[in-house]
């Protein structure tokens, strides 16, 4: 192809070729294949999902000048960063290498992270958008993960790159990730043409539990998938609990800890409330009969009004009583 954007694409392919090169098989790339062992990746996964090391040198720009490639397609790739000369500069350097695929299974871009992290500089730097990347639009490990989530008809979205991979070693392979945190139109209806499921598996942290937040409200607004959360306990991300806890109980995770949106909107806004004050409780219930009346099921409705009568000691019948209010209020 010798279009602007099969260039790139080749391009990209032969720079995803050279990391990984450099972290398998020199000594430039040692200590990073040194740090992704010791984080539990094995050569053959590193070879899967094409991760590599971008070393501190101007390893890429030497390479492709000896190939002598063209100064203006260089420029364009995203690749360099141009000096006020004009000359051109690895863009990442001394960065463990992702490699960001398209559905069809081609590198359209890197995300970078770095080795060290008592380092001042940002944790992951990614491409710039070009005319082959658009990063609302990546769902990482689609290109692996589709006929997986066609058989099984559900997805898992996780927060990080590393997450799919440890999922993915775990025996969980319908795993994507998206690079962002706002989801695009082009994402949700590729998933739409997937699956008809959606388990979010973000990190437990409270960063992740917002990011949960939010992701339900894209997806819950924009699509007809139906969703689910998936909760990592003690605060991991999910990487870090099949690294503590194995591959086995990661599994039993996600097949078996799984909460509707509601579910999951009951417990995450019990943090703004202090719950051993009565004023808070009021509130708090208020507010989950407020959730509760979105729902379409009355059937639905009744299992969460049963459970805030157990929860807070109130009758069933008042917090129905509540809900009819709240709903007439409503339409
Ligand atoms: P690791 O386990 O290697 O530390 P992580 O995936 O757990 O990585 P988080 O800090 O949990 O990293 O961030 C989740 C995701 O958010 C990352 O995978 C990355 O896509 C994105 N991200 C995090 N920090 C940055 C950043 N400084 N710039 C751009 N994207 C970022
Ligand atoms: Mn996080
Ligand atoms: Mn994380
Ligand atoms: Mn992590």
């Amino acid at each position: 192809q010798n279009s602007e954007q099969g260039q790139l694409i080749k391009l990209y392919d032969q720079a995803a070729k050279l990391y990984t090169h450099v972290l398998l098989n020199t000594e430039m790339g040692q200590q990073a294949l040194d740090y992704l062992h010791g984080r539990g990746l094995t050569d053959e996964i590193i070879t899967k999902f094409q991760l590599g090391f971008a070393p501190g040198e101007q390893l890429l720009k030497e390479f492709f000048d000896e190939k002598k490639l063209d100064y203006q397609l260089l420029r364009q790739s995203g690749l360099f960063i141009e000096d006020q000369q004009g000359n051109l500069r690895d863009r990442f350097r001394g960065r463990v290498m992702y490699a960001i695929k398209n559905p069809q299974g081609h590198v359209i871009a890197f995300s970078g992270r770095i080795l060290n992290k008592a380092d001042s500089q940002a944790k992951y730097i990614n491409s710039p958008e070009t005319k082959i990347f658009s990063k609302g639009d990546v769902l990482y490990n689609f290109d692996i993960a589709r006929s997986a989530i066609r058989k099984e008809k559900r997805a898992i979205l996780f927060e990080g790159f590393m997450d799919v991979i440890a999922a993915y070693q775990s025996g969980v392979v319908n795993g994507i990730a998206s690079m962002g945190t706002s989801f695009t139109n082009d994402q949700i209806y590729l998933l739409q043409r997937t699956t008809t499921q959606l388990d979010i598996c973000y990190d437990g942290d409270d960063p992740g539990q917002a990011a949960i937040n939010r992701a339900l409200e894209a997806f819950g607004q924009n699509s007809r998938l139906k969703l689910s959360v998936i909760e990592i306990p003690d605060k991991l991300d999910p990487d870090e609990y099949v690294r503590q806890h194995g591959f086995e109980q990661f599994k039993e995770i996600v097949q078996s800890a799984r909460l509707t949106p509601t579910a999951f909107k009951l417990v995450y806004l019990k943090r703004d409330f202090n719950l051993n004050n009565e004023a808070d409780q009021v509130t708090y219930i208020e507010r989950a009969l407020n959730e509760i009346s979105h729902l379409g099921s009355t059937v639905e409705q009744d299992l969460y009004l049963n459970q805030l009568s157990k929860d807070f000691g109130v009758q069933t019948q008042d917090l129905a009583q509540q809900l009819r209010q709240i709903r007439s209020q409503q339409s």
